[in-house]
């Protein structure tokens, strides 16, 4: 079918934006985000029905999005397909304060969503930097986790129901707003994650929690991953310290990106091979003190080299923005191959050095940034050069990051998804038993390959 033809029958069915509208969308990560052949913006689930039941009948291939923040290149268009927006569908926005849960559409940013259960004294559990932007269709699509995952788990954590329209058209409406829901097989899971690869997600019942009170943010400076768990574990450990976030950045991340803003916060810390952010809640006495005091067997072990306890809410903002400003450091260092695996706790610092060595015996001129979320061992690798690197050396650099993982425990792909990046590292490392599943899981629900094809397997 040419590009007239079907724009002429989406057009019969929902909204087709015009060339300019599609010119003006944000690509926000990547150009090819917003090149797809069409793109359109329905207005109500049965317009999206319509619009997947031509599709399906004319194999066009279309591709859900969200906030376009994907860092897998899971929203990347090739130049054929119709880009689904969820722009003009209604936003839905229901708390429900009693039974701690929330309809949203999937439309939705994080940081509305959290806005709307803070209202009520709850939030969502979950957060990530891209909060402006990133939308709760995304993030259940991509099963996000952030800074919150390893106390509250990840966006399949906290998703009770869940309504999407599969490729056929058919409609999956699984709103149930309750924790104990035995009902079969549980299929809206499979829509969990998938990266639009089975499906267009309407919305969902989200479960909240109660809103955490102020923390206290403390900046520490440590000799390597063991002392900063072994911190961790201590401060877990102490009653009247609860911990919410533990951000860890290696000191070649830290030290530059600190450098790029407006405030450096470092400046006031020795120059240490790792800088843990510990945001902690302690609802009595003063946090400053009951903090460093159950920190002190680990400054006279040299376990925390120093320490500082953020004054005021600007000086906590500080802190975070070394932390969380990583698109300062993309643009610094252009060539870059980036990176977001799993470890295991107990390896987390044998493997830190253990990919040191291999990079720095492939190639002098690579420079490796690490940051991640400390508290359950995702971490954030760039590896990157002054020049661009050559295809044979990024080939190289792939199993020098991801070789061995698998063996202790981890995974080659933490948060971020698959998206087109680590397509060649799943077959290369998923489990044969489990790839053969997912290929007959997209054959059955989506015979003609019509969602966001070329994504995932
Ligand atoms: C600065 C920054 C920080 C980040 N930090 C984190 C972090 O800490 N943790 C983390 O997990 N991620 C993080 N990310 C990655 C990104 O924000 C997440 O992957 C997010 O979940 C993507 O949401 P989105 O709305 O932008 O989705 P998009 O990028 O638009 O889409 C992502 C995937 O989901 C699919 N999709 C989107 N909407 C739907 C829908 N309604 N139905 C079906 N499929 C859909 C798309 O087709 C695509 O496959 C970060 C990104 C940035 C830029």
């Amino acid at each position: 079918m040419t590009k007239t033809s079907l724009r002429d029958r989406l057009n019969d069915v929902t909204t087709v934006l015009t060339p300019d509208q599609i010119g003006a969308l944000d690509p926000v990560i990547d150009p090819a985000n917003t090149q797809g052949a069409l793109a359109v913006a329905p207005r109500t689930i049965d317009e999206i029905v319509a619009v997947f039941s031509l599709c399906n009948d004319t194999r066009t291939p279309v591709i859900p999005h969200g906030g376009r923040t994907s860092l897998a290149g899971a929203v990347a268009a090739s130049g054929d397909e119709v880009m689904i927006l969820g722009s003009n569908m209604p936003r839905v926005l229901d708390i429900d304060p009693l039974s701690q849960t929330a309809h949203i559409s999937a439309n939705t940013t994080l940081a509305e969503a959290e806005s709307a259960a803070r209202a009520h004294g709850l939030t969502t559990g979950i957060d990530l930097a891209a909060r402006d932007t990133a939308t709760i269709g995304g993030m259940v699509s991509t099963n996000a986790g952030g800074m919150e995952a390893h106390r509250n788990g990840t966006m399949r954590n906290r998703v009770l129901g869940l309504e999407a329209v599969l490729p056929n058209g058919t409609i999956l409406s699984d709103l149930a707003h309750v924790r104990k829901c035995n009902e079969g097989y549980d299929v809206k899971q499979l829509l969990i994650g998938a990266e639009g690869t089975l499906g267009l997600v309407t919305s969902v019942i989200l479960q909240l929690l109660p809103e955490p009170p102020a923390p206290h943010t403390f900046l520490l400076a440590l000799p390597d991953a063991a002392a900063a768990l072994a911190v961790l574990q201590t401060l877990h450990r102490t009653q009247g310290i609860d911990v919410l976030r533990a951000e860890a950045m290696w000191n070649a991340f830290a030290t530059k990106n600190a450098e790029l803003q407006t405030t450096n916060p470092l400046m006031t810390l020795p120059n240490a091979p790792l800088y843990v952010i510990y945001e902690l809640h302690v609802p009595t006495g003063t946090a400053e003190e009951v903090v460093f005091a159950a920190l002190e067997p680990h400054f006279e072990t040299q376990n925390v080299l120093d320490a500082i306890a953020a004054q005021s809410m600007q000086q906590a903002n500080d802190i975070w923005m070394i932390r969380e400003d990583t698109m300062s450091m993309g643009t610094v260092y252009p060539h870059s191959e980036w990176f977001d695996i799993s470890v295991p706790l107990a390896h987390l610092d044998s493997f830190v050095k253990l990919v040191e060595t291999r990079i720095a015996a492939l190639n002098a001129g690579l420079m490796i940034h690490v940051l991640g979320h400390l508290g359950d061992g995702n971490l954030h690798y760039s590896i990157a050069h002054t020049d661009p690197i050559p295809d044979d050396l990024k080939a190289q650099i792939k199993p020098a990051v991801m070789d061995g993982l698998k063996d202790i425990g981890g995974s080659f792909s933490a948060e971020h998804g698959i998206g087109t990046e680590k397509r060649e590292a799943l077959q290369k490392y998923g489990d044969t038993g489990k790839l053969h599943l997912m290929t007959m899981i997209k054959q059955m629900i989506d015979p003609y390959t019509i969602c966001n094809p070329g994504k995932v397997l």
